[in-house]
């Protein structure tokens, strides 16, 4: 599996920026692997030596139907070698991801929603025979996770004051604040939640037991929940690919940085402030909103078919 590690700090320059006095800086996570996106390699890293230790050879895990860590699992036990089954929330459904999935091994097990909520009974029902199934929560939430996420955070060589990350479980913010607290930085973590509520980071850092220092969460770039998205956001990736080269995703990362350029108008950063946000990855997401984009941009249709 080769992995592009540790993974690259380029500048981002814009007038705004300028303008502000602000130096912004992106950590490319996007670029670790094609297939196993960001923050899901560093999620995995730890749960695989983990898996690898118990000699472990059958990999379960758990997902919506796009889900990017089902997508880095399969990928992650085909390199290895390892089987991989992928439960996947909600009624049978077909679509470029698990396609890819399947192609790389994965079998595929629908359940519905109900059932879906208790994961472990799940796995006792459908594994409780196979003593190499091993066990991996949706999204690669765990300890070795929040481990793993603390590498963004060590791999870098320079200090910032704000380091801007998109939440979804809570489980990389909590790796990097994890980081940010051993190396005692002055840094202030500054946390974009992607779902509506987002009193969730505060069970994140109960339950890994993350001392709760210096962090903030800005609340108002959701767009009105989990995976839901408006034209603005849309229109924002569009123009952001095309001023950056960078493809920003309508799930997390475009939310991210969405509330990051808002944040900067309005004067959240004094002038002279390092920035640095984390791409955590997760293209793959725009390919669930495939023919919206290129409906905008019909450059996107080439850009989108070379994604998986
Ligand atoms: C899964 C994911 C996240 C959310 O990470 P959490 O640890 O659950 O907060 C952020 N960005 C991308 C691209 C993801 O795929």
């Amino acid at each position: 599996m080769k992995l592009n590690l540790p993974s690259p700090v380029q500048e981002i320059h814009s007038p705004l920026y300028l303008e502000k006095g602000l130096r912004v800086f992106v950590k490319r996570d996007d670029l670790i692997h094609p297939l196993i996106s960001g923050n899901k390699w560093r999620k995995l890293k730890y749960i695989l030596s983990d898996a690898q230790d118990q000699a472990k050879t059958h990999l379960v895990t758990f997902g919506g139907a796009y889900s990017n860590h089902l997508l880095a699992c399969a990928a992650a036990a085909n390199y290895n070698g390892l089987n991989c089954t992928g439960v996947v929330r909600g009624e049978q459904v077909k679509n470029e991801i698990l396609d890819k999935c399947a192609a790389l091994g994965m079998r595929l097990i629908f359940v519905d929603r109900e059932r879906y909520r208790n994961k472990h009974q799940i796995f006792k029902e459908l594994f409780e025979k196979d003593d190499q199934a091993y066990f991996i929560d949706e999204g690669g939430a765990s300890e070795e996770a929040v481990q793993g996420c603390e590498e963004i955070i060590t791999e870098l060589h320079a200090t910032f004051d704000h380091i801007l990350c998109a939440a979804g479980t809570g489980s990389t913010a909590a790796g990097i604040l994890a980081a940010i607290n051993k190396q005692e930085l002055n840094t202030r973590l500054q946390l974009i939640p992607v779902l509506k509520d987002g009193d969730f980071f505060n069970q994140a850092i109960d339950k890994y037991a993350i001392p709760d220092t210096s962090f903030e969460l800005h609340k108002n770039y959701h767009f009105g929940g989990y995976a839901k998205y408006n034209d603005q956001l849309l229109e924002f990736i569009i123009d952001y690919y095309h001023q950056h080269e960078i493809l920003l995703d309508q799930v997390y990362t475009a939310k991210l940085v969405f509330g990051l350029d808002d944040l900067i108008r309005s004067d959240f950063f004094k002038p002279g402030e390092h920035l640095l946000w984390i791409h955590t990855g997760g293209k793959t997401g725009l390919l669930g909103i495939k023919e919206k984009l290129i409906a905008k941009a019909p450059e996107f249709r080439q850009i989108l078919e070379e994604i998986l």
